[in-house]
Protein backbone atom coordinates (compact mmCIF):
# COMPACT_ATOMS: atom_id res chain seq x y z
CA UNK A 1 0.00 0.00 0.00
CA UNK A 2 1.31 3.90 -1.14
CA UNK A 3 1.13 6.43 1.41
CA UNK A 4 2.45 9.57 -0.20
CA UNK A 5 2.66 12.80 1.02
CA UNK A 6 4.06 14.77 -2.13
CA UNK A 7 1.73 15.73 -4.95
CA UNK A 8 4.67 15.56 -7.16
CA UNK A 9 5.02 11.96 -6.70
CA UNK A 10 0.90 11.49 -7.25
CA UNK A 11 2.01 13.01 -10.49
CA UNK A 12 4.12 10.66 -11.51
CA UNK A 13 1.61 7.64 -10.50
CA UNK A 14 -1.17 9.37 -11.97
CA UNK A 15 0.90 9.53 -15.42
CA UNK A 16 1.57 6.43 -15.08
CA UNK A 17 -1.78 5.20 -15.00
CA UNK A 18 -3.28 7.07 -17.54
CA UNK A 19 -0.21 5.89 -20.17
CA UNK A 20 -1.73 2.16 -19.39
CA UNK A 21 -4.84 3.07 -19.77
CA UNK A 22 -6.21 2.62 -16.24
CA UNK A 23 -9.25 4.19 -14.92
CA UNK A 24 -9.02 6.47 -11.95
CA UNK A 25 -11.22 6.15 -8.84
CA UNK A 26 -10.64 9.27 -6.54
CA UNK A 27 -12.17 9.07 -2.58
CA UNK A 28 -11.63 12.88 -0.77
CA UNK A 29 -12.20 12.15 3.13
CA UNK A 30 -10.99 14.02 5.99
CA UNK A 31 -9.84 11.00 8.15
CA UNK A 32 -11.11 8.81 10.96
CA UNK A 33 -12.82 6.98 8.62
CA UNK A 34 -16.24 5.00 9.42
CA UNK A 35 -18.32 2.44 7.11
CA UNK A 36 -19.46 5.53 5.71
CA UNK A 37 -15.86 5.87 3.88
CA UNK A 38 -15.03 2.38 3.59
CA UNK A 39 -18.72 1.99 1.35
CA UNK A 40 -17.48 5.14 -0.87
CA UNK A 41 -13.93 3.39 -1.03
CA UNK A 42 -15.06 -0.64 -1.70
CA UNK A 43 -17.11 1.41 -4.36
CA UNK A 44 -14.12 2.22 -6.05
CA UNK A 45 -12.29 -0.24 -5.76
CA UNK A 46 -15.22 -2.26 -7.73
CA UNK A 47 -15.09 -0.23 -10.44
CA UNK A 48 -12.28 1.29 -10.94
CA UNK A 49 -8.55 -0.09 -12.17
CA UNK A 50 -6.80 2.23 -9.45
CA UNK A 51 -8.65 3.89 -6.62
CA UNK A 52 -6.66 6.84 -4.24
CA UNK A 53 -7.87 8.25 -0.95
CA UNK A 54 -7.58 11.80 -0.08
CA UNK A 55 -7.11 12.19 3.79
CA UNK A 56 -6.63 15.96 4.70
CA UNK A 57 -8.54 18.29 7.45
CA UNK A 58 -9.29 21.47 5.15
CA UNK A 59 -9.03 24.21 7.11
CA UNK A 60 -10.95 26.78 4.76
CA UNK A 61 -13.84 24.89 5.17
CA UNK A 62 -14.33 25.32 8.93
CA UNK A 63 -16.10 28.54 10.19
CA UNK A 64 -15.40 27.51 13.37
CA UNK A 65 -11.66 27.11 15.09
CA UNK A 66 -12.93 25.19 17.45
CA UNK A 67 -14.58 22.54 15.16
CA UNK A 68 -11.58 22.63 13.89
CA UNK A 69 -9.15 21.93 15.88
CA UNK A 70 -11.63 19.10 17.69
CA UNK A 71 -11.82 17.45 14.50
CA UNK A 72 -10.90 13.60 15.06
CA UNK A 73 -7.94 12.63 13.52
CA UNK A 74 -6.74 8.56 13.66
CA UNK A 75 -4.66 8.20 10.80
CA UNK A 76 -3.00 4.78 11.87
CA UNK A 77 -6.22 3.25 11.88
CA UNK A 78 -7.74 4.75 8.52
CA UNK A 79 -4.41 3.59 7.03
CA UNK A 80 -5.43 -0.05 8.09
CA UNK A 81 -8.72 -0.20 7.72
CA UNK A 82 -7.95 0.97 4.31
CA UNK A 83 -6.03 -1.87 4.18
CA UNK A 84 -8.19 -4.38 5.17
CA UNK A 85 -10.52 -3.84 1.89
CA UNK A 86 -7.32 -4.23 -0.15
CA UNK A 87 -3.62 -3.32 -0.05
CA UNK A 88 -3.51 -2.06 -3.70
CA UNK A 89 -5.46 1.40 -2.71
CA UNK A 90 -3.07 4.26 -2.48
CA UNK A 91 -3.36 7.04 0.24
CA UNK A 92 -2.58 10.67 -0.16
CA UNK A 93 -1.89 12.40 3.05
CA UNK A 94 -0.60 15.64 2.13
CA UNK A 95 0.13 18.88 4.92
CA UNK A 96 -1.49 22.11 4.32
CA UNK A 97 1.82 23.36 2.63
CA UNK A 98 2.15 20.79 0.37
CA UNK A 99 -1.66 21.04 -1.02
CA UNK A 100 -2.23 24.99 -1.29
CA UNK A 101 1.42 25.82 -2.07
CA UNK A 102 1.91 27.79 1.31
CA UNK A 103 -1.11 29.21 2.51
CA UNK A 104 -4.34 27.99 1.83
CA UNK A 105 -6.67 30.80 -0.68
CA UNK A 106 -9.84 30.61 -0.85
CA UNK A 107 -11.25 30.96 -4.28
CA UNK A 108 -14.85 32.29 -4.09
CA UNK A 109 -17.30 30.67 -6.94
CA UNK A 110 -20.73 31.11 -7.85
CA UNK A 111 -22.88 28.51 -6.93
CA UNK A 112 -26.30 29.62 -8.44
CA UNK A 113 -27.94 30.05 -4.94
CA UNK A 114 -27.03 26.19 -3.59
CA UNK A 115 -24.99 27.39 -1.36
CA UNK A 116 -27.18 30.13 0.23
CA UNK A 117 -29.11 27.68 2.60
CA UNK A 118 -29.08 25.01 4.96
CA UNK A 119 -25.34 24.40 5.50
CA UNK A 120 -24.13 27.54 3.64
CA UNK A 121 -26.39 29.42 5.43
CA UNK A 122 -25.26 28.49 8.74
CA UNK A 123 -21.03 27.81 8.17
CA UNK A 124 -20.23 30.69 6.14
CA UNK A 125 -17.79 29.97 2.97
CA UNK A 126 -17.47 26.42 3.91
CA UNK A 127 -18.66 25.62 0.05
CA UNK A 128 -15.88 27.40 -1.26
CA UNK A 129 -13.71 25.80 1.08
CA UNK A 130 -15.33 22.18 -0.53
CA UNK A 131 -14.85 23.22 -4.07
CA UNK A 132 -11.21 25.04 -3.46
CA UNK A 133 -10.01 21.40 -2.58
CA UNK A 134 -12.07 19.38 -4.64
CA UNK A 135 -10.81 21.63 -7.15
CA UNK A 136 -7.28 21.51 -6.32
CA UNK A 137 -7.73 17.11 -5.75
CA UNK A 138 -9.50 16.85 -9.51
CA UNK A 139 -6.48 18.44 -10.97
CA UNK A 140 -4.03 16.58 -9.39
CA UNK A 141 -5.67 13.31 -9.63
CA UNK A 142 -7.26 13.41 -12.87
CA UNK A 143 -9.99 10.79 -11.84
CA UNK A 144 -12.72 9.46 -14.25
CA UNK A 145 -14.58 8.93 -11.05
CA UNK A 146 -15.02 11.03 -7.70
CA UNK A 147 -16.91 9.27 -4.97
CA UNK A 148 -18.91 11.23 -2.40
CA UNK A 149 -22.14 10.37 0.32
CA UNK A 150 -25.39 11.30 0.09
CA UNK A 151 -25.49 12.16 3.72
CA UNK A 152 -23.48 15.72 2.58
CA UNK A 153 -26.69 15.61 0.01
CA UNK A 154 -25.64 19.74 -0.68
CA UNK A 155 -21.72 19.21 -1.00
CA UNK A 156 -22.91 16.53 -3.96
CA UNK A 157 -24.91 19.43 -5.73
CA UNK A 158 -21.98 21.88 -4.99
CA UNK A 159 -19.32 19.77 -6.06
CA UNK A 160 -21.44 18.87 -10.06
CA UNK A 161 -21.54 22.96 -10.30
CA UNK A 162 -18.05 23.07 -9.64
CA UNK A 163 -17.69 20.52 -12.41
CA UNK A 164 -19.93 23.12 -14.40
CA UNK A 165 -17.96 25.56 -13.66
CA UNK A 166 -14.67 24.37 -14.47
CA UNK A 167 -15.66 22.09 -17.32
CA UNK A 168 -14.09 18.92 -15.94
CA UNK A 169 -14.69 15.53 -17.00
CA UNK A 170 -15.56 13.58 -14.11
CA UNK A 171 -18.30 10.94 -12.73
CA UNK A 172 -19.47 11.95 -10.03
CA UNK A 173 -20.54 8.58 -8.17
CA UNK A 174 -23.09 9.42 -5.14
CA UNK A 175 -23.52 6.58 -2.41
CA UNK A 176 -25.99 6.14 0.10
CA UNK A 177 -25.78 7.33 3.48
CA UNK A 178 -25.02 4.35 6.29
CA UNK A 179 -26.02 4.42 9.81
CA UNK A 180 -25.77 2.61 12.79
CA UNK A 181 -28.39 0.54 13.57
CA UNK A 182 -30.37 2.87 15.42
CA UNK A 183 -30.69 4.99 12.26
CA UNK A 184 -28.00 7.70 13.24
CA UNK A 185 -26.01 8.58 9.94
CA UNK A 186 -22.40 7.82 10.75
CA UNK A 187 -19.71 10.91 11.08
CA UNK A 188 -16.11 11.11 12.08
CA UNK A 189 -17.75 13.63 14.74
CA UNK A 190 -19.76 10.55 16.48
CA UNK A 191 -16.72 10.03 17.87
CA UNK A 192 -16.45 13.08 19.81
CA UNK A 193 -20.18 12.00 21.25
CA UNK A 194 -20.48 9.76 24.25
CA UNK A 195 -22.48 6.41 24.22
CA UNK A 196 -25.21 7.53 25.80
CA UNK A 197 -25.64 10.95 23.08
CA UNK A 198 -25.16 8.74 20.86
CA UNK A 199 -27.64 6.76 21.65
CA UNK A 200 -29.81 9.46 22.23
CA UNK A 201 -29.23 11.09 19.01
CA UNK A 202 -31.05 8.38 17.10
CA UNK A 203 -34.02 10.63 17.26
CA UNK A 204 -32.42 12.89 14.30
CA UNK A 205 -33.32 10.06 11.81
CA UNK A 206 -36.54 8.95 13.46
CA UNK A 207 -37.79 12.56 13.41
CA UNK A 208 -36.82 12.82 9.48
CA UNK A 209 -38.32 9.24 9.08
CA UNK A 210 -41.52 10.83 10.47
CA UNK A 211 -41.27 13.75 8.59
CA UNK A 212 -41.50 11.80 5.10
CA UNK A 213 -44.35 9.66 6.32
CA UNK A 214 -46.77 12.41 7.36
CA UNK A 215 -45.35 15.38 5.44
CA UNK A 216 -47.58 15.12 2.91
CA UNK A 217 -50.76 15.58 5.19
CA UNK A 218 -49.77 17.99 7.27
CA UNK A 219 -48.72 21.13 7.60
CA UNK A 220 -44.98 21.95 6.92
CA UNK A 221 -44.78 24.57 9.70
CA UNK A 222 -46.73 22.72 12.54
CA UNK A 223 -44.83 19.39 12.06
CA UNK A 224 -41.34 21.26 11.84
CA UNK A 225 -42.11 22.84 14.34
CA UNK A 226 -43.03 20.43 17.18
CA UNK A 227 -40.27 17.75 16.20
CA UNK A 228 -37.76 20.65 16.77
CA UNK A 229 -39.66 20.74 20.45
CA UNK A 230 -39.37 17.11 20.78
CA UNK A 231 -35.76 17.41 19.64
CA UNK A 232 -35.03 19.98 22.33
CA UNK A 233 -36.46 18.20 24.84
CA UNK A 234 -33.31 17.05 25.80
CA UNK A 235 -31.57 19.94 27.07
CA UNK A 236 -27.89 18.75 25.31
CA UNK A 237 -29.73 18.68 21.87
CA UNK A 238 -30.09 22.42 19.91
CA UNK A 239 -31.57 22.20 16.40
CA UNK A 240 -29.89 24.29 14.30
CA UNK A 241 -32.04 24.15 11.09
CA UNK A 242 -35.20 22.15 10.01
CA UNK A 243 -35.98 22.37 6.41
CA UNK A 244 -37.84 20.76 3.75
CA UNK A 245 -35.94 21.70 0.16
CA UNK A 246 -36.19 21.09 -3.36
CA UNK A 247 -34.23 18.66 -4.34
CA UNK A 248 -32.83 20.60 -7.51
CA UNK A 249 -32.11 24.04 -6.33
CA UNK A 250 -32.29 23.43 -2.48
CA UNK A 251 -34.80 26.62 -2.09
CA UNK A 252 -36.60 25.96 0.89
CA UNK A 253 -40.15 25.12 0.84
CA UNK A 254 -43.22 26.36 3.19
CA UNK A 255 -45.78 24.52 0.77
CA UNK A 256 -45.67 21.45 -1.25
CA UNK A 257 -46.22 21.16 -4.81
CA UNK A 258 -46.02 17.54 -4.95
CA UNK A 259 -45.09 16.99 -8.59
CA UNK A 260 -41.89 18.13 -7.43
CA UNK A 261 -39.11 16.23 -5.78
CA UNK A 262 -37.93 17.47 -1.98
CA UNK A 263 -35.44 16.69 0.88
CA UNK A 264 -35.92 17.34 4.28
CA UNK A 265 -32.52 18.53 5.76
CA UNK A 266 -31.58 18.70 9.74
CA UNK A 267 -28.95 20.17 11.57
CA UNK A 268 -28.55 19.40 15.34
CA UNK A 269 -25.86 20.77 17.87
CA UNK A 270 -25.65 17.85 20.56
CA UNK A 271 -22.99 19.26 23.24
CA UNK A 272 -21.92 21.43 20.37
CA UNK A 273 -20.92 18.36 18.08
CA UNK A 274 -22.75 19.01 14.67
CA UNK A 275 -24.96 16.51 13.09
CA UNK A 276 -26.31 16.88 10.03
CA UNK A 277 -28.59 14.47 7.82
CA UNK A 278 -31.12 14.75 5.02
CA UNK A 279 -33.74 12.08 3.82
CA UNK A 280 -35.38 11.73 0.55
CA UNK A 281 -39.46 12.99 0.68
CA UNK A 282 -40.96 12.02 -2.19
P1 LIG B 1 -15.71 13.53 5.33
O1 LIG B 1 -14.50 12.76 5.75
O2 LIG B 1 -16.70 13.76 6.41
O3 LIG B 1 -15.39 14.76 4.53
O4 LIG B 1 -16.49 12.57 4.31
C1 LIG B 1 -15.86 12.06 3.15
C2 LIG B 1 -16.92 11.49 2.26
O5 LIG B 1 -17.60 10.44 2.93
C3 LIG B 1 -17.98 12.53 1.87
O6 LIG B 1 -18.32 12.37 0.51
C4 LIG B 1 -19.14 12.16 2.76
O7 LIG B 1 -20.39 12.51 2.22
C5 LIG B 1 -19.00 10.66 2.86
N1 LIG B 1 -19.68 10.16 4.05
C6 LIG B 1 -19.56 10.62 5.31
N2 LIG B 1 -20.38 9.96 6.14
C7 LIG B 1 -21.04 9.05 5.39
C8 LIG B 1 -22.03 8.06 5.67
N3 LIG B 1 -22.51 7.87 6.90
N4 LIG B 1 -22.48 7.31 4.65
C9 LIG B 1 -21.99 7.49 3.38
N5 LIG B 1 -21.06 8.39 3.06
C10 LIG B 1 -20.59 9.18 4.05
Amino acid sequence: MLIVHRKKNVTKLIDQSILSGKSIGLVPTMGSLHKGHLTLIKQAKDKNDVVWVSIFINPIQFNNINDFKKYPKNLKKDVNLIKSISKKINVFVPNEKEIYDGTPKLKIYDFKNLDIELEGKYRENHFNGVATIVSKLLSLFKPNDIYFGEKDYQQVLIIKQLIKIEKITVNIIICSTVREKNGLALSSRNNLLSISERNESSIIFESLSFLKKNFNSLKLESIKKSIIQSIEKNKKFKVEYLEIADSKTLQIQQEINLKKSYRAFICVNVNEVRLIDNILLN
